[in-house]
This record gives structure tokens, C-alpha cells and sequence, in this order.
């Protein structure tokens, strides 16, 4: 066990208390660096560097420090990582990798230059050259616009379905996509190592609450077709190695009205599709993502139960000091597993904690899913 090497981790947020309590078992040094010890992560990791991720020289003194450096959110200064990388630090997903991901035209082109298959698209530099090419009549609606860069948990999506929604166009460089007719949103969370060993965990679905907008519920495993498992698992692997990744990649994927299989993003770190994986997989994604950038052997995803996982977001139109309710009353439920990131102010759709519920069948564990949701809420006390 590669028990001396330091593991630093950019990012505090819940994803670095999940690394962090996964570290722990093998009470391997795990480090994070983040703007406040108050962050979710803070109390679990070995130590804790107060400091900015987006900042070059805070993340190049923090890696200095470190034997592998990697991250759980992706908007971190790369420039530090390319420079840790030139000295010797191993940086895993690796800087080029991370270029390519955050920036959302640029991973589009990567997927066409790799045959990867993801809706038509093309770059725009701003909104006002899209409103140009629509009336030139090269773009028609509707249409899907991405920020290039910045977007978040849907922040940098505007749908253009009519003339009345071009006034929600995003400002600067964005990609417009066709309007996907989505039959399923499905992810495959993939780990690699250095070895080259590739694991995937099992295809998850994304049950979409349409009033609300929001992914209401992620189950595993999905309810497609083998042929479609086959599929979205090869396809996932691909686009790990095709971007020679070693941790984590989320791949989102769209499967089409007509059958087929899309790539919509990735994401190289642990991912909410793949939180169900501490209670429900042998090995959890963040035990995984530890493994495969310290290039340990990779832990099996075998699936040891349906699982539904719901993310506790926070109550609409109340902003304040957090304040749960039905708490108890769950946490009497077989097989419900509340994981609450200790975030003290409560902002409406705040991403607030999540909770993984197993059950014999899925239809029992999405039931189950369904009383928890009613009972379990967190809002801000005004
Ligand atoms: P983010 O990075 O903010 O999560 P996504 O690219 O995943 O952004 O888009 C958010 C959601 O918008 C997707 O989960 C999907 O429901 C919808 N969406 C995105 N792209 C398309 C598309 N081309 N066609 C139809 N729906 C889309």
C-alpha cells in the first residue's frame, strides 16, 4: 500500500467529504484545498489548505506538497496543474484532459474527431451571432444553447423553443445543439488507471420531473433494454480511453426516440450518478476514484441491490440557516441512507445532502423513494 503518497484533492464540497470518508477505512492521507475549513469536506479530510482552486499559485503550493494531485469539481485552475505536472506531481484526470472538458464546444469537438456519437452542434462566439444566423436562416428553432464555459447543474442552459425565448440566450461563447427527442437521460460512471484497467459501474437512469425541470430521481439499474446496457457500458468506455483519463468519468448520455445511444457530457470526477454506489455497489465511486489515480487495483461495481437516490434540495422560497424536517421518520425506514453535507445556509434548490434508498425490486425502492420525498425536506429558517 502506497501508504506514504500524499493524495490532494482541489475542491471541499460534498464530493471531497465523500473522497474523504472513502479514505478513510485505509486511513490513507487524503488532503483538500478549498476557500473555507466550514466547507462540507472540512472536518474529514487529514488536512485542510485554506485557499482558492481557481487561483494559480494557490493550487500550485498546495500540489507542491502533494504526490497526486486531483479534484472534485472541475472549474480549478488548469495552468497550476500543467505546470505540477511539468515537475514531476502526477495530476489525475490529467490538465489536457480537463482543457478539453471544461470547456464545452471544445469536448464537442472532441467527440466529433473521435466518431463519438452526440447531437449536431455548432460554436457560436456570442448571442448576437446567433440571433444573426437565425436570421440569415442558418440556425432554425428550437435549439439547445451551452455556455461554453462556466455552466453548472444546468446554470449555463438556456432552450430555445420560440421566437418569444430568445430573449433567455446566454451572452458570450456558447454551442447550439439540435433539440434531442430524449426517450432516457442514462449515465455510466467509468474508473481507469495508470495500468490501463478499465471498470463501469452499472447504467443508471435519470427520471426527470418536467414541471419541476429537475432530475427527481436517479435509478440503478435502468430499465432498458440488455442491448442498450451493452451499448451506453462500450460507449463508456471509449470516451474514458479515448480521453486517457485515470479516476472517475461520469458520462451523461441521451438515449434517443429512435434507439440511439448520445454522449451529452462528461464529467472526470465523482459524479450524483454514482452516489447510489456507497450502499448499493461493492465498491463505492469514491472508493474507486482513490483507486484508480493512485493506479491501485480497481474494486469490483457489481451491483448488490436496486437502488434509488434522491437529491435534498433545498425548499423553494426560503433562504437561511438550514433547518431539516422528517429526519427521524426516515431514518426508520429499511434501507434509507440520509447523507446530509453539512451546508449551514439553505437556498432554494441548494444542493443540500442526497439520500440512497435500496429495495428487493426497483418498483420497491422507487415506492419507498416516493414516502421519503414527501417526508424528508430542508429549508431555510428566516
Ligand atoms: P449541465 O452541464 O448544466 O448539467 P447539460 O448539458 O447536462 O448541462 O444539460 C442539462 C439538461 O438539459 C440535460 O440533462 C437535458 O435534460 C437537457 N438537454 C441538454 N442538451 C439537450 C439537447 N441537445 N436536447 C434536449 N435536451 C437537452
Amino acid at each position: 500500500m502506497q501508504q506514504g503518497k500524499k493524495l490532494g484533492i482541489l475542491g471541499g464540497g460534498q464530493l471531497g467529504k465523500m473522497l474523504a470518508l472513502a479514505a478513510g477505512p485505509w486511513h490513507y492521507p487524503i488532503y483538500m484545498l478549498d476557500e473555507s475549513i466550514e466547507f462540507p469536506a472540512g472536518p474529514y479530510a487529514m488536512g485542510f489548505t485554506t485557499g482558492s482552486f481557481k487561483d494559480y499559485d494557490a493550487v500550485l503550493a498546495f500540489g507542491r506538497q502533494m504526490d497526486v494531485v486531483s479534484i472534485e469539481i472541475e472549474h480549478v485552475n488548469s495552468a497550476a496543474l500543467h505546470q505540477l505536472e511539468k515537475e514531476g506531481i502526477k495530476v489525475h484526470p490529467s490538465p489536457k484532459a480537463l482543457d478539453i472538458i471544461k470547456d464545452k464546444g471544445l469536448q464537442k469537438q472532441f467527440y466529433t474527431q473521435h466518431e463519438i456519437p452526440t447531437s449536431d452542434y455548432q460554436l457560436y462566439s456570442d448571442e448576437h451571432e446567433i440571433k444573426n444566423a437565425i436570421e440569415a436562416g442558418t440556425l432554425s428553432l428550437p435549439f439547445v444553447q451551452k455556455s461554453r464555459t462556466a455552466g453548472y447543474d444546468g446554470r449555463g442552459v438556456a432552450l430555445i423553443k420560440t421566437e418569444a425565448d430568445l430573449g433567455k440566450l446566454l451572452p458570450g461563447p456558447a454551442l447550439v445543439e439540435v433539440l434531442v427527442p430524449i426517450e432516457k437521460e442514462l449515465s455510466v460512471v467509468a474508473a481507469r488507471n495508470e495500468k490501463g484497467e478499465i471498470a463501469t459501474f452499472p447504467l443508471v437512469e435519470m427520471e426527470f420531473n418536467e414541471q419541476a425541470n429537475l432530475v427527481e430521481f436517479l435509478l440503478c439499474p435502468a430499465r432498458v433494454a440488455d442491448a442498450v446496457v451493452e451499448e451506453a457500458d462500450q460507449l463508456a468506455r471509449r470516451v474514458i480511453e479515448a480521453f486517457d483519463i485515470c479516476g472517475l468519468l461520469a458520462v451523461e448520455l441521451f438515449l434517443t426516440k429512435s434507439g440511439d445511444i448520445l454522449v451529452n457530457e462528461v464529467a472526470p470526477r465523482p459524479h450524483n450518478s454514482g452516489h447510489h454506489t456507497i450502499e448499493s455497489c461493492i465498491t463505492s465511486q469514491f472508493d474507486q476514484h482513490i483507486r484508480a489515480v493512485l493506479n491501485l487495483p480497481l474494486g469490483s461495481t457489481k451491483l448488490t441491490s436496486p437502488a434509488v437516490m434522491l437529491n435534498l434540495l433545498g425548499e423553494a422560497g426560503s433562504t437561511g440557516p438550514a433547518q431539516y424536517e422528517g429526519w427521524e421518520e426516515c431514518l426508520a425506514m429499511e434501507g434509507v441512507y440520509i447523507h446530509l453535507y453539512g451546508k449551514a445556509i439553505c437556498k432554494p434548490f441548494r444542493k443540500m445532502g442526497h439520500i440512497t434508498i435500496l429495495g428487493e425490486t426497483p418498483e420497491a425502492a422507487i415506492e419507498k423513494a416516493m414516502l421519503v420525498k414527501n417526508r424528508l425536506k430542508v429549508s431555510g429558517k428566516s
